[in-house]
């Protein structure tokens, strides 16, 4: 859910640097000193991926006493600018840790085939020594920063039980322990950086120039350099380079870079358009409505990056047992040492014994499990167009058990078309023509921003009528508006509004109205009276009629949840309830709640969700803000084009395709089984080594293999995420 605002809290992301261990206890110690800070409500930090959020209430502290609080504790911060070589430092830094890889690799080898072949004990150490130096150097560094922090880490496990290897003269063991350990954090560094560059390879594609129209003369400017208000032109082929709206030509764009839809999409005078996505026939002309820097794609990308930095509720459990765990783990080493040597067993192989035991019980693939998993599902929803706003809802999109969908821009496409108007017989004013009706209507609705209000607009444009001012504009939510048009108020509403809005009982034409939107709404179209206010009372002047088409593949897309295991599906409407009822038949919906204002959507989302639990909405995001943040999980559909939606919702689609719903649920429930195989093998791994030493012993080499492997393998199962189509 979303955050509550009742205190004005914000969240920041900054971003620190990434530490070469494995371990991420000192991040807690972070955690811990910025909890302690006034005004600071909530930190996630790690050190691995290098993210530290905030969520703070504005009022009392600033993100720039958090950044120096951050600063206080020897912690970099990388500043917003610097961001665009964070890849390419990333990548060196990678370089960097593959070579010390090698380099123990080479140290191991040359220690142990030298003492093979007996030949110089000079050769042979400085082979181990090469390999120490070189396996342990991060580990040690992490090791410390957290010792520094107070705190110990698997790092230190992992440092101490290759110290103990060597003084026990088990240099190999000890060498190789630190070889697997660098080579697995080193592919587990790339796994991570993987999943967080997945993402960034979309504004990669987006050019950095445009061809900008001045004086008639086509002028190629660097994108930042472009101004709203500034038109571009784009030929076929030609990928689009900022957010702009169609001022002329015709063409299809191919907008799958943005919202995964690999339909290409008709463009014409009007309509929106995205940077980044490919013009595939047809010269437009576009005038830019934004910025590059505030573009839909910067946009879904840096909330994808704000998004991996927001924990997932199992990673936040785990991250708090690692401490715990390995002080236990140290404690059952101190006692596999002390107790057999009590019972008088000889030194070296208890010692060899418990660096066994040590290495097996390290929780390194316990810990990298979760963020493998979940950093994957972020970026591969982000890659088709499905923006989680953290990896705690990917983990709640698994366990939804109902879903509410919004009916008006959700089911349907939200093009409401005007399809009948009528003038009532035996109105006072003979004069009134359907034109004139329409006029009136629309010189009202000329102040509305509601899809009835917009085909009314529409209409009366189409129809090219002379529409007048319209005075004291005043809107009731989910019933009707009203204004002053030429010295009269014009109403405009359903049976509520005028049963309650009006109490005043004489309306003249109420009845005859009322029975002509039955009989309009039987016919599945909205429908809503217009009245005008006399001297002498209410007289209701005529009705209209609307329509609207259902989203093609709805009925797919609801049969996809039931399959997928969603128990229960609601629609809500603001709507008449016969029209809604035909469109719930239609395409296969359980139950229906019509005629709801804002805010008894919100009171039916509470009682799902006391019914249910895990309850989804699912809106266009407009005006259904506060049942979407109401529910368990909030879907908005249609970001890309506002603001709003990327507001409250905890999921944005970017683009219309129904079909992403079933994606979100089906990504949720793969990524928790992810998790499941991954914590099982992790905790598999351990429960088995530690209870085959306990048993019979295992030689130390085998116990690294087992421990390194099971880290590398959840590694690489969480990867596989990126890979999910639904
Ligand atoms: P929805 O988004 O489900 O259509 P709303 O709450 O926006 O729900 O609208 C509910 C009903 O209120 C509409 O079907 C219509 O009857 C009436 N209504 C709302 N706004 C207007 C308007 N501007 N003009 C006429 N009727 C309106
Ligand atoms: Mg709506």
């Amino acid at each position: 859910m979303a955050v509550t605002d009742s205190r004005s809290l914000s969240t920041c992301t900054v971003h620190i640097e990434r530490r070469g261990g494995r371990g991420d206890a000192g991040a807690r110690a972070l955690e811990r000193h910025l909890k302690d800070l006034s005004g600071v409500y909530d930190v996630d930090i790690s050190f691995r991926t290098g993210d530290a959020r905030i969520t703070y209430d504005g009022s009392v502290t600033s993100e720039e006493t958090i950044r120096d609080a951050v600063r206080d504790r020897n912690v970099t911060i990388q500043e917003e600018s610097e961001k665009t070589t964070d890849d390419v430092s990333t990548r060196s830094e990678l370089r960097q840790e593959a070579a010390f890889v090698g380099l123990t690799l080479l140290g191991m080898v040359t220690g142990l085939v030298t003492g093979w072949l007996e030949g110089s004990q000079i050769l042979m150490w400085a082979g181990y020594g090469v390999a120490y130096v070189f396996g342990g150097w991060y580990g040690l560094k992490g090791a410390i920063e957290t010792l520094r922090h107070r705190a110990v880490d698997i790092d230190l496990l992992m440092i101490v039980a290759a110290v103990g290897a060597l003084s026990i003269g088990a240099p190999f063991e000890g060498a190789m322990l630190l070889f697997l350990f660098s080579l697995s954090n080193t592919l587990q560094h790339y796994a991570i950086g993987r999943s967080r560059r997945a993402i960034k390879s979309l504004v990669e594609m987006r050019p950095d120039e445009a061809q900008v129209l001045r004086d008639g003369e086509e002028v190629t400017v660097p994108i930042d350099d472009v101004d709203v208000g500034d038109v571009f032109v784009v030929r076929p082929g030609d990928r689009i380079p900022l957010d702009g709206v169609v001022a002329s030509g015709e063409g299809t764009v191919d907008q799958a870079s943005l919202t995964g839809e690999s339909v290409p999409v008709p463009k014409e005078p009007g309509d929106e358009v995205f940077g980044g996505t490919i013009n595939e026939s047809g010269s437009l002309e576009i005038e830019v409505t934004r910025q590059a820097h505030e573009s839909a794609i910067s946009r879904l990308i840096h909330m994808v990056e704000r998004a991996q930095s927001e924990k997932a509720p199992t990673q936040r459990l785990i991250d708090r047992l690692e401490q715990p765990y390995v002080l236990g783990v140290f404690g059952l080493t101190i006692a596999a040492i002390a107790v057999p040597l009590a019972l008088g067993s000889e030194f070296t192989r208890t010692f060899y014994r418990a660096m066994t035991l040590m290495v097996a019980a390290s929780p390194c693939a316990v810990i990298i499990s979760t963020p493998a998993a979940v950093l994957s599902a972020i970026a591969s929803g982000g890659r088709q167009g499905v923006l989680f706003k953290g990896g705690e809802h990917v983990e709640t999109a698994a366990n939804i058990d109902a879903v509410a969908f919004d009916k008006t821009g959700t089911l349907t496409q939200g093009d409401t078309q005007l399809t009948d108007v009528y003038v009532r017989d035996g109105t006072a004013d003979r004069s009134l023509t359907d034109d004139g009706l329409l006029s009136l209507a629309a010189a009202v609705q000329a102040r509305s921003e509601h899809h009835l209000a917009r085909a009314i607009v529409a209409a009366a444009k189409e129809r090219s009528l002379d529409v007048p001012d319209a005075q004291r504009f005043q809107s009731v939510a989910g019933k009707g508006v009203r204004a002053d048009v030429e010295d009269r108020t014009i109403h405009i509403g359903n049976r509520s509004y005028f049963g309650t809005v009006l109490e005043e009982a004489a309306i003249e034409g109420l009845e005859p109205g009322l029975d002509r939107l039955q009989t309009l709404e039987a016919e599945g179209k909205t429908s809503v009276l217009v009245a005008r206010e006399e001297r002498d009372g209410v007289t209701v002047l005529g009705w209209l009629a609307f329509t609207d088409t259902i989203r093609p593949g709805a009925a797919e897309m609801i049969e996809d949840l039931r399959s997928l295991g969603v128990e229960h599906i609601v629609m809500l409407t603001g709507d008449n309830e016969r029209v809604a009822q035909q469109i719930a038949d239609e395409v296969g919906i359980d139950e229906v709640q019509a005629e709801l204002l804002p805010e008894e959507k919100v009171a039916t989302i509470e009682a799902l969700v006391d019914r249910y639990e895990n309850v989804a909405m699912v809106g266009d995001g407009v005006n259904d803000a506060p049942a979407l943040a109401t529910a368990t999980l909030g879907i908005a559909m249609g970001g890309a084009g506002t603001d709003v939606a990327l507001d409250t919702a905890d999921v944005v689609l970017m683009g219309d395709d129904l079909s992403k719903i079933p994606y979100v649920f089906g990504l949720g429930r793969k990524t928790r089984r992810t998790l499941t195989v991954n914590l099982a093998i992790a905790f598999g791994a351990i429960a088995l080594m530690v209870g085959t030493i306990l048993l019979r012993g295992i030689p130390l080499p085998l116990a690294v293999v087992g421990h390194e492997g099971s880290t590398v393998l959840v590694s690489l199962n969480g990867l596989r995420l990126l890979g999910f189509r639904g």
